[in-house]
C-alpha cells in the first residue's frame, strides 16, 4: 500500500512539554500563549504583517468575507474544493465561475474581466495544488475596476513567487492548517491580509461578537484555534523544514521519471517560484499510454493513492449548476483539466522505490 499523503507528525515527547505549558497555566482556549506564540512565529515564517488564526480555513475565508463588507456577486474558479465557493454562499454571495488557465490552473483573467458586472465585488482566486494564479494581472484587474482581491491559499503554505510571500498579492490570503495540509494544526486556518482594521472586526467575528462584557456590536460566531491546536502547529513548525527538504527530493525524482512520456506533463511551477510542496499533480493528456482514469484504476489496483482532485467542478455540484456561469461552454479548460488531472502520492517518508512504482503505471 502507498498512502497519497501523511500528516506531519512531531514527536510527543515534544508535543508533551508544551503539553505541560498548557496544563500548568490552565488555560485551553481563547488566546493563550500557545495562540500568541504560532501567531508571531507564523508572522516570521510567512514574512507577514497581520495575520489571524482561526478553528479551520473555511471559517476563516468566511469571516473574511464578511469583514470585509462584500455584496454581489464574487468571480471565482470552479477548479477547487468545494469549501472555496460553499464560503462564498455562507457569506450570503453570489459566486459566478469563470474559466482557469491551461498552464496555472487559476483563474484566466481575460475570462475575469469579461465577467465583471456592476453587482461584482471581489475575485476569489485560488493557488490550485500551490501553483500560483497569475497574480500580476489579476491584482491589475482588480485595481482597475476596484475589486478586492482575495485569494485562497489552502495548497500554498510558504510559496514564493519571484522572491514574494504569496500573500503579499491580493488584499487577504487564506491558509488552512487541516491535517492533510502541509503545515498543520490537526484543524486550523489563517487569513493575512493588508488593511489594518480588519483585525479587530475579524477577532469579534470569530469570538461570538464579544467586545466587551456589556457590548456585541456584530452577532459573531465561534471561529477560535484553541491552545491544544496551537502547540501542534508550533511543533510541527519545528519539522516543517526538514519535510521540506525530503519533500523536494521527492518531487526531483518524479519530474525525472516522468520526463519524457507523451501527454504527461507534472504541474511544476515555474523558476521564479519557491514551491508549496503541497501537491504533486500530473496532467495525463491526449497522446499519453494510458488515460488518466487508466492509470487511476490500475494504481488502485497495485494498492496505489491517488486523488482525482478537483472533480467534480465545483460548477458541477448539484448547489451550484443551475447557476448560468456554471455552463460547461463558459468553463472548457477546467473541464478539460478536471478530466486529465491526478494527484500522485506526496510526502517525505515514500521512498525511491515507490516513487519508480508510480512512475511505471503510468508509463503504462
Ligand atoms: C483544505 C482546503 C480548504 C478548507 O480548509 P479547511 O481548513 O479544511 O476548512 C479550502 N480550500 C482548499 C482549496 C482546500 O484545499
Amino acid at each position: 500500500m502507498i498512502r497519497f499523503a501523511h500528516p506531519l507528525l512531531p514527536s510527543l515527547s515534544d508535543f508533551d512539554r508544551r503539553l505541560r505549558q498548557i496544563w500548568s497555566e490552565g488555560r485551553l482556549s481563547n488566546r493563550g500563549q500557545q495562540l500568541e506564540e504560532l501567531e508571531s512565529r507564523l508572522q516570521q515564517h510567512l514574512r507577514c504583517e497581520n495575520i489571524s488564526l482561526f478553528c479551520n480555513g473555511t471559517v476563516a475565508l468566511l469571516l473574511g468575507l464578511r469583514a470585509m463588507g462584500l455584496q454581489g456577486e464574487v468571480i471565482t474558479t470552479p477548479l477547487t474544493f468545494p469549501a472555496t465557493v460553499h464560503a462564498l454562499e455562507w457569506a450570503g454571495l453570489t459566486p459566478v465561475f469563470c474559466d482557469v488557465e491551461a498552464d496555472s490552473l487559476g483563474l484566466d483573467p481575460a475570462c475575469v474581466e469579461r465577467a465583471i458586472t456592476e453587482k461584482t465585488s471581489a475575485i476569489l482566486a485560488v493557488h490550485v495544488f500551490g501553483l500560483p494564479c497569475n497574480v500580476t494581472a489579476l491584482e491589475a484587474i482588480a485595481r482597475k475596476h476596484s475589486l478586492k482581491l482575495i485569494f485562497d491559499a489552502a495548497h500554498a503554505f510558504g510559496l514564493e513567487v519571484d522572491g514574494r510571500p504569496v500573500a503579499d498579492f491580493g488584499d487577504l490570503t487564506m491558509f488552512s492548517f487541516h491535517a492533510t495540509k502541509l503545515f498543520h494544526t490537526a484543524e486550523g486556518g489563517a487569513l493575512i491580509y493588508k488593511d489594518d482594521d480588519l483585525k479587530e472586526k475579524l477577532h469579534l467575528l470569530h469570538n461570538f461578537g464579544i467586545r466587551n462584557e456589556e457590548y456585541l456590536p456584530v452577532p459573531g460566531i465561534n471561529g477560535k484555534l484553541n491552545e491544544i491546536q496551537a502547540a501542534l502547529g508550533l511543533c510541527v513548525l519545528d519539522i516543517l523544514d526538514q519535510e521540506r527538504t525530503r519533500r523536494a527530493l521527492v518531487a526531483a525524482r518524479y519530474a525525472r521519471n516522468l520526463a519524457q512520456i507523451n501527454g504527461v506533463t507534472l504541474l511544476q511551477p515555474g523558476p521564479n517560484v519557491h514551491p508549496s510542496y503541497q501537491y504533486m499533480a500530473v496532467r495525463i493528456g491526449p497522446g499519453a499510454p494510458l488515460s488518466r482514469d487508466e492509470v487511476f484504476e490500475r494504481m488502485r489496483g497495485s494498492g496505489v493513492i491517488a486523488r482525482r482532485y478537483m472533480s467534480p467542478l465545483c460548477s458541477s455540484i448539484d448547489f451550484y449548476s443551475h447557476l448560468p456561469s456554471a455552463a460547461l461552454e463558459n468553463l472548457l479548460e477546467a473541464s478539460r483539466s478536471e478530466k486529465e488531472i491526478l494527484c500522485l502520492p506526496f510526502h517525505g517518508s515514500l521512498t525511491d522505490e515507490e516513487i519508480d512504482f508510480v512512475c511505471e503505471i503510468i508509463r503504462g
